[in-house]
């Protein structure tokens, strides 16, 4: 009886542990990531790794939708300016990757507290043909229904590899820092001066912000085996919306 009592016990144990293992090599969910380093880009060769702490959710300012296209552009020994971990293609919402993830990108600068490069990945939302910028982060738009349903299409798969990677490296995504976007970095003095992207919902007119977009994350990692996954609200909007911003370019 006490052999089989203690067989019992080894047995709960060995289950219980196999359910605290944290699995963190899950795929997407609803996303495609293609693999496009940008290995002739500066900032690939130059080879320095980051601990990643979050990431920085950027929209590419200009109406170039095409990922295809940014990573023709940027996969340049010349082209020392810039250099990011992804694009999301606006016609097809596909992901392309184009630096490792845990590779240091040049894709926020600095602020008065250091940069968001050495902390948080970054990556743009390519935007529609139909934006004409006219000065700064402000622009016109020749055909809103379908810019709205292309920022739509780039929004959600920005949140499904969001919680792609916060599975990945075990980010809280409604810890305040962790997933921020460039005007949010800014606020916070690790990014320069951008707006991008809640110019865009905003100027769209669209139901989207930063909060809307961490709140999704949230939501969509429950279906990993995440270690925050039973701490994250329940669909309430969260309310730790950093500042607010003009529209700066
Ligand atoms: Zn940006």
């Amino acid at each position: 009886m006490f052999r089989l009592g203690a067989v019992c016990f080894l047995f709960m144990l060995l289950c219980s542990c196999r359910c605290l293992n944290t699995k963190t090599d899950e795929k997407p969910l609803d996303v495609t990531i293609e693999p496009c380093i940008l290995t002739r880009n500066p900032c690939y060769t130059a080879g320095r790794k980051i601990d990643v702490k979050g990431l920085m959710l950027h929209s590419v300012g200009c109406p170039v939708p095409s990922g295809e296209r940014w990573v023709k552009l940027w996969n340049r020994k010349d082209y020392g300016r810039a250099c990011v971990h992804g694009f999301i293609d606006a016609h097809s919402g596909v992901v392309y990757q184009t630096l490792p993830w845990d590779h240091r990108g040049w894709h926020c600068a600095s602020g008065p507290k250091g940069s968001g490069n050495n902390t948080h990945i970054g990556v743009e939302m390519c935007e529609p043909e139909f934006l004409k910028y006219t000065h700064g982060a402000t622009f016109v738009c020749s055909n809103e229904a379908a810019s709205r349903e292309m920022v739509q299409r780039t929004y959600c798969s920005a949140v499904n590899l969001f919680a792609y990677l916060c599975n990945r490296f075990q980010l809280n995504p409604e810890e305040p820092g962790v997933i921020v976007s460039h005007a949010e970095g800014n606020c916070l003095g690790i990014a320069s001066a951008h707006s991008d992207p809640e110019h865009l919902w905003r100027q769209l007119k669209m139901p989207l912000n930063m909060d809307s977009f961490r709140q999704d994350v949230a939501k969509k990692l429950r279906v990993y085996n995440h270690p925050f996954r039973k701490h994250l609200s329940s669909g309430r909007r969260t309310k730790h919306q950093i500042c607010h911003y003009g529209t700066r370019g």
